[in-house]
């Protein structure tokens, strides 16, 4: 069935375009450099922030440098370096996902969504990320950031995050979902913020079709 509140396909070239043009350097803003790595740190950044996780990751991957590392040590030793990122469950599910690793992908990460999301505390936003960010397959990650932008701007018109990703995949070219997640996360931490975000500033009011702008007029 058509989706009657979809955005015309002009429009939202226009907010890709603007987009495009705001953050033409967006990337991910944690630190890592192969498949392993992307995994633990998104893992990590759960209900944490990018920065808090690139401040222990170091650590992290100096004394825990592969998955065969990872496997091989208990979630009460990696517990002390993660801690500032949150609950102890993360330690464990970083531990046991890559035991799983180890028996069952032959100690490789693996690079589709149904098998990494399979893995012990890998749901399918941190897939998503590490299928982008690692592998390069274009995915939409939906976080919190892209939740609230997307559904701001108009270019999904969803209640959850399941329905936002699909919104997303069906509006924007296959070839720009990896960018564009990234684009709508840097609007979303620069701009488009969750409380008081700064819609008189912003390079997308003439085409948002939700904006809080009352909220920020002068004197808020
Ligand atoms: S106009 Fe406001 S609500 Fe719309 S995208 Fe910009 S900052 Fe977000």
């Amino acid at each position: 069935m058509p989706d009657k509140q979809r955005l015309p396909d002009w429009h939202i070239q226009a907010i890709l375009e603007t987009l495009e043009r705001m953050y033409p350097n967006a990337r991910p803003e944690l630190h890592f450099t192969n498949p392993y790595e992307t995994l633990v740190a998104t893992m990590l950044s759960a209900q944490s922030t990018d920065v808090q996780v690139n401040k222990v990751t170091p650590a992290v991957f100096r004394d825990f440098p592969t998955v065969e590392d990872m496997a091989a040590t208990t979630p009460e030793v990696l517990y002390p370096y993660v801690r500032s990122c949150g609950f102890a469950s993360k330690a464990t599910n970083i531990v046991l996902a890559a035991r799983e690793i180890m028996s069952r992908f032959d100690g490789r990460v693996p690079d589709t969504l149904e098998d990494l999301t399979s893995l012990r505390g890998v749901g399918r936003k941190t897939a998503n990320v590490v299928l982008a960010n690692a592998f390069g397959v274009p995915a939409m990650a939906v976080d919190t950031h892209v939740f609230r932008v997307a559904n701001r701007l108009g270019l999904a018109h969803a209640g959850n995050v399941a329905k936002t990703e699909q919104q997303l995949m069906a509006a924007i070219p296959r070839a720009l979902w990896n960018k564009a997640h990234h684009w709508l996360i840097f609007h979303g931490r620069r701009v488009c913020r969750a409380q008081r975000p700064l819609c008189a500033d912003c390079q997308l009011l003439n085409l948002c079709q939700n904006p809080v702008y009352p909220r920020t007029s002068p004197g808020d």
